[in-house]
């Protein structure tokens, strides 16, 4: 009987937390509602210190943020059919930057960047900010200024379950492997793998059909984002896991707005510290055991 009843106890509370957790209804992050409950909630800045920022002084006067996310990379930046918001860890990560600039998430307009796109994109200002597993290296920095890194993934490679003779980059000999145009690991392969085919598309999303068609034999890129293929089809598909580069994810933001750098990397330091990136990361990607936030500036 005591049993019966306490199990009746968790289950009402069970049911209770259920119910609060569902009691935002038509708040704007409705659309990003997961199994995991609702979306990560960041305070709003009132008034923001941040002053030398053409990039900021142009979004406070529209009364909007354009950030470039990905659409099609599940758990980073990815727009479900049907819903008018992307969702995942980018987008998490750009709405807890934006809340410390004084914009709601309703103060966002997010916009889809495919890789080679991204530095167009803000050098040419359709976007504020790009946060789309973006990797900060020298020659982008030519063109585009980075905050962070805030996070850190690790090229690797996508094949079919069955297949047992793709091992890491040495065994690529031959083989076709698919990449994203515009992307470090696109031009890894074509560098250093020279004797593996390289095939490039706009997107990963349409890499990973090449190889459940068998058009290809792999896709390469950041362990990140194939870990996500991989488990949206977990009986065709898996990683390698022999990951054979280092991919430090920077926000992209125009060059030469070393006040807003400055900012963003201060609000990434923050909420590195008060646990905010632990919370998005286990709301979108999942576990962080043992994953934590890199140190901003490095790079
Ligand atoms: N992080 C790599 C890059 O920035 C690969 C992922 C991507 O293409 O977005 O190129």
């Amino acid at each position: 009987m005591r049993y019966r009843f306490r199990t009746l106890a968790v289950g009402i509370a069970v049911a209770a937390l259920t119910l609060s957790a569902c009691g935002n209804e038509g708040s704007p992050d409705d659309a990003n509602k997961t199994d995991k409950g609702p979306s990560p909630t960041f305070e709003v800045a009132e008034s923001v210190t941040l002053t030398g920022s053409p990039t900021y002084d142009k979004a406070k006067a529209a009364g909007k943020l354009v950030v470039g996310v990905k659409y099609d990379q599940p758990g980073l930046g990815q727009l479900p059919a049907g819903a008018n918001q992307p969702e995942g860890f980018d987008v998490e990560i750009a709405k807890m930057l934006a809340a410390d600039l004084g914009f709601s998430p309703d103060q966002i307009t997010f916009t889809e960047t495919v890789s080679a796109n991204r530095e167009p994109f803000l050098q040419n200002g359709t976007v504020d900010l790009v946060v789309a597993t973006y990797t900060i290296n020298d020659r982008r920095k030519e063109v585009v200024d980075f905050a962070g890194p805030y996070y850190v993934a690790g090229q690797d490679l996508l094949v079919k379950k069955d297949n047992t003779d793709i091992t890491g980059p040495e065994s690529l000999d031959g083989k076709k492997v698919c990449s994203v145009d515009g992307s470090t690991p696109a031009q890894r392969i074509e560098e250093q793998y020279t004797n593996a085919e390289l095939v490039t598309f706009d997107t990963y999303s349409k890499c990973v059909e090449q190889l459940t068609n068998g058009s290809v034999d792999a896709v390469t890129t950041d362990d990140a984002i194939l870990r996500g293929y991989a488990a949206a089809q977990p009986d065709t598909l898996k990683v390698v896991g022999n990951s054979f580069s280092s991919e430090p994810y920077g926000i992209g933001l125009p060059k030469g707005d070393t006040a807003l750098r400055t900012f963003l990397n201060e609000s990434l330091t923050k909420h590195a510290e008060n646990g905010d990136w632990t919370t998005v990361f286990e709301y979108t990607l999942g576990d962080s055991d043992g994953v934590s936030p890199p140190p901003v500036d490095q790079y």
